[in-house]
């Protein structure tokens, strides 16, 4: 009996592997590792809800690569492939713990800085700038050396009464006005709002 009792358990922690396993897999982007979109939308949602009640702050970044089309048009999709799983280790790398970065689509990535003011979350985004401009790529198989790409990255921050697609809006409109004012920079609310009124 007490053989069997131990296989029964053997078998049971072996399935809790498993399904933890195909959990982790369910919630992950295969190609940079990062939390894919469903995940995303799950996270999102606990995250406005804990920032509504606890009153912490949120921010939410939206990252996109400058004129990658071109850039895959003139090395080829595996390679920009590459360039994308090398983006996302730029974004691991500048982000810690709380934070949570995932695909949210092709070329596109959300990171979620709970406990993260305006401010701090504008630190968070010049960093991984930085770090992506700073890389000089080079194609492995070949030697050559392709120069360097660029991304512009939108920050929202959350506000009484937001919902995720309000936040998203906004934090995706601030998107928009970096790759309006030359790409390769980081437009928060604050700076869209300026922006707004330089052009009024
Ligand atoms: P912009 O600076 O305005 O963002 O220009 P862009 O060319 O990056 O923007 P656009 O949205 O027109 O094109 C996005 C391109 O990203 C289209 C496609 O070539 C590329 N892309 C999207 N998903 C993937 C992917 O999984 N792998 C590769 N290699 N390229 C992708
Ligand atoms: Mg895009
Ligand atoms: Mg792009």
């Amino acid at each position: 009996l007490e053989a069997q009792l131990a296989d029964s358990k053997a078998q049971l922690d072996a399935l809790h592997a498993n399904l933890e396993a195909i959990r982790y897999e369910s919630l992950t982007d295969q190609l940079t590792t990062l939390a894919n979109r469903k995940h995303f939308d799950q996270t999102i949602e606990r995250a406005l809800f804990e920032a509504e009640t606890d009153g912490t702050p949120l921010s939410l970044l939206l990252t996109d690569i400058d004129h990658f089309k071109r850039f895959n048009d003139s090395y080829g999709h595996q390679t920009g492939d590459q360039v994308l799983r090398l983006v996302a280790l730029a974004v691991k790398q500048n982000i810690k713990g709380q934070d949570i970065a995932c695909r949210y689509g092709g070329e596109e990535f959300a990171i979620i800085l709970p406990r993260t003011s305006q401010k701090q979350a504008i630190a968070v985004g010049e960093h991984i700038r930085e770090a992506v401009m700073a890389k000089e790529l080079v194609k492995r198989s070949t030697g050559e050396t392709l120069g360097r790409i660029t991304v512009s990255i939108g920050i929202g921050t959350y506000r009484p009464g937001d919902t995720v697609q309000s936040l998203i809006e906004r934090t995706d409109a601030c998107l928009y006005a970096a790759k309006n004012n030359g790409r390769n920079k980081v437009v928060s609310e604050i700076d869209r709002d300026l922006l707004q009124k330089s052009v009024a």
